[in-house]
């Protein structure tokens, strides 16, 4: 699932190429991933200029000339691709555009859990799920996340996960993120005392800021791009030595999700 490393990386890669370029063609393919008609989302599309793409949790918001947003939310296999049109296409294409620039930006979605949407650009409190987020994990001030914590009493990975506390963090990053603050994914809130939710808070800008230019690398020109995380120190590296300490790294898997921690690092 791209969490805010990807999205980031997805985001500046976009920005450094799409402000200024037209879309010449919009192409409606699969539609159980839009919440937007064939219609309006073609005639909408269609012949505006890409402005600057913003992010919002894990939401991705391309502004356009019209005055209008698309909205994606890749869900858990959404990808895109940047490429030219003769790029063999991925059977579960959702969205591709015809670009000025002689590229096509594509959407492809393996599940088909994403969505698309398209709204005025003021109007992003529409997109279902907009309106009940958090703040974004990655511009949240200290002073803003101190007083949100106090909210949720439970254990805090699912507190991290949870987007109406902050938005943008998955299961992935919240492993790297805990192990990071050296706190044990299954400690509740009530249990940190003030230099914990410091560690934590600071472990947060930390991960990011350290993932996101590795993501970045794997792009390459073409937006290829296969969520590769061979980097992380410690999701999905259970019962490899942990890189700190050398104890077996412990795994849990609960509801279809992994769990990755130290013991000793990470104590309970
Ligand atoms: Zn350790």
């Amino acid at each position: 699932m791209p969490e805010i490393p990807d999205l980031e990386a997805i985001r500046g890669f976009l920005n450094e190429r799409l402000p200024g370029v037209t879309i010449n063609e919009a192409e409606y393919r699969i539609p159980v991933v839009f919440r937007t008609t064939r219609s309006d989302f073609v005639s909408t599309l269609t012949g505006v200029e890409f402005g600057r793409t913003e992010r919002q949790g894990k939401f991705l918001i391309f502004n356009l000339s019209s005055g209008h947003a698309l909205v994606i939310n890749a869900m858990l296999t959404g990808r895109f691709q940047y490429v030219t049109p003769d790029a063999k296409r991925h059977a579960k294409t959702c969205m591709a555009l015809a670009l000025s620039n002689g590229r096509e930006l594509r959407y492809v979605d393996q599940r088909l859990m994403g969505k698309i949407y398209v709204v005025p650009g003021d109007r992003l409190g529409d997109v279902p799920q907009f309106a009940e987020m958090g703040p974004d994990a990655l511009g949240v001030s200290e002073e803003e996340f101190n007083e949100r914590i106090m909210k949720f009493r439970g254990q805090i990975k699912n507190m991290l996960v949870n987007h109406k506390f902050l938005a943008g963090i998955g299961n992935a990053y919240a492993d790297e993120i805990l192990f990071a603050a050296r706190l044990h994914p299954y400690r509740r809130r009530t249990q940190l005392d003030g230099d914990d939710i410091a560690r934590l808070y600071a472990a947060i800008g930390k991960t990011f800021a350290w993932a996101t230019p590795l993501v970045a690398e794997q792009m390459q020109d073409e937006l290829n791009y296969e969520e590769r995380r061979d980097f992380l120190k410690i999701h999905r590296r259970g019962g490899e030595q942990c890189p700190v300490c050398g104890t077996r790294i412990s795994e849990i898997t609960a509801g279809q999700r992994i769990t990755n921690f130290c013991r000793t690092c990470q104590p309970s």
